[in-house]
């Protein structure tokens, strides 16, 4: 533990602040849950017109935590965070006051025949990356057939056993449900921060600390002079699609990622016979419905690692904006009596619970 934690942990006992936050994506409603546990009073904000209203990325995410995985284009703090993430929401989700399934049973990467020299590529990027137990294993079809009986096609497979995932749409309702005793103001959006200050069109609110964690809500209004800096308000959104598959008799214990030379597809499990096929990565903030280009790549794809999924009903399907910023690394930036977070791009979920820990542990050690 750090010194700068375990300052954090003595002073939960004493100190009991009143806070604001901006934004009630994910990031704003793990911080919700966190500080109402410790027996803070909090008050967020958000556009949103209710609690399920779904406008923040942290609704459409397809919920994977997978730091090797992930290491193919992020660097090894966020892999840090993600360990410890994944520790975390194992001590948070048997907390909540409402389910939130948590899979701890790994995740695989997959591919065809034609496709292995892209793929072993990257798996020597992730095996030169990633900590000894955490390296792929190169597993056999008949392992495969094991593990996951209706993927069939893939001619190699790699298990990365110390992955999860997590569904997330019940994630959102559970840290809202949890926060006991939050002020939560939906239709509410922040136009101006502060230090200690909130501004909506209602009012003006004063803190003893606030919080920005309004994702892509982050970005200043004139960019122009800070184009190149790394900052949380130097956002940028990057579009993602998914969809939901219905898929009764199908079985996916864990989600599998094709590693294909064009586009990355990842198949991920969800109660009620979902399977949830996601996503693509464009650099566009278009918020506009799927397009024919992505259903048939994305869906082609889902096709060719479990054709049982032939019969599947395209439930639902979705578009969102991932908030990155221009290294697409997370950051946290601290001055007195305010935090930003911000540029959780797309390991939100896998990051956020040691993220916040960390920004926790410096505003209370300063306070
Ligand atoms: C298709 C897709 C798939 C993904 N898959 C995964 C995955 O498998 N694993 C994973 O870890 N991550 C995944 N992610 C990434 C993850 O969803 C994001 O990293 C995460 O949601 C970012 O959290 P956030 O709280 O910063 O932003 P958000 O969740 O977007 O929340 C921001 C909030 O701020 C609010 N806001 C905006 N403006 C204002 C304002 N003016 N005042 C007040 N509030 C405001 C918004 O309404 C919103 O509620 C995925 C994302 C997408 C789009």
């Amino acid at each position: 533990m750090t010194a700068r934690l375990a300052l954090y942990l003595n002073a939960l006992d004493t100190i009991h602040m009143n806070l604001g936050i901006a934004g009630a994506g994910l990031l704003g409603r793990l911080l919700t849950y966190t500080l109402t546990q410790q027996g803070h009073h909090v008050s967020v904000f958000d556009p949103a017109s209710s609690p399920t209203a779904r406008g923040a990325a942290g609704w459409t995410a397809a919920g994977m935590l997978s730091p090797t995985s992930e290491l193919e284009s992020a660097d090894m703090n966020v892999f840090e965070l993600g360990v410890r993430s994944l520790e975390r929401w194992t001590q948070i989700v048997p907390q909540l006051k409402l389910p939130m399934s948590l899979s701890h049973a790994g995740s695989l990467l997959l591919a065809h025949r034609h496709d292995v020299g892209a793929a072993q590529r990257i798996i020597q990027l992730l095996a030169r990356k990633a900590p000894a137990d955490y390296q792929p294993e190169a597993i056999s079809l008949q392992q495969l057939a094991h593990y996951e009986p209706d993927v069939q096609g893939p001619s190699h497979a790699w298990l990365l056993p110390r992955e999860g995932h997590l569904n997330t749409v019940q994630g959102m309702q559970a840290l809202y449900a949890s926060a006991t005793g939050a002020d939560w103001h939906w239709d509410e959006p922040v136009t101006e921060i502060a230090a200690h200050t909130l501004v909506t069109r209602q009012r003006r609110y004063t803190f003893d600390w606030v919080f920005d964690v309004r994702g892509l809500g982050q970005k200043r209004a004139t960019g122009g002079e800070h184009a190149n800096e790394v900052s949380c308000q130097n956002v940028r959104g990057v579009r993602g699609e998914i969809f939901w598959l219905h898929a009764p008799g199908v079985t996916l214990n864990r989600p599998v990622r094709l590693l294909h030379p064009r586009h990355r597809v990842y198949l991920v499990p969800r109660v009620d016979d979902i399977i949830v096929v996601g996503a693509t990565e464009i650099e566009s903030e278009d918020r506009s419905p799927v397009s024919l280009r992505s259903t048939v790549e994305l869906l082609a794809a889902a096709h060719s690692v479990i054709p049982a999924l032939a019969e599947a009903r395209v439930v639902h399907n979705e578009t969102n904006l991932r908030p990155a910023l221009i290294d697409n690394l997370p950051r946290i930036e601290h001055e007195e009596g305010l935090t930003r977070i911000n540029g959780l791009f797309r390991h939100g979920w896998m990051i956020s619970p040691a993220l916040v820990d960390d920004a926790l542990a410096h505003v209370f050690s300063s306070t």
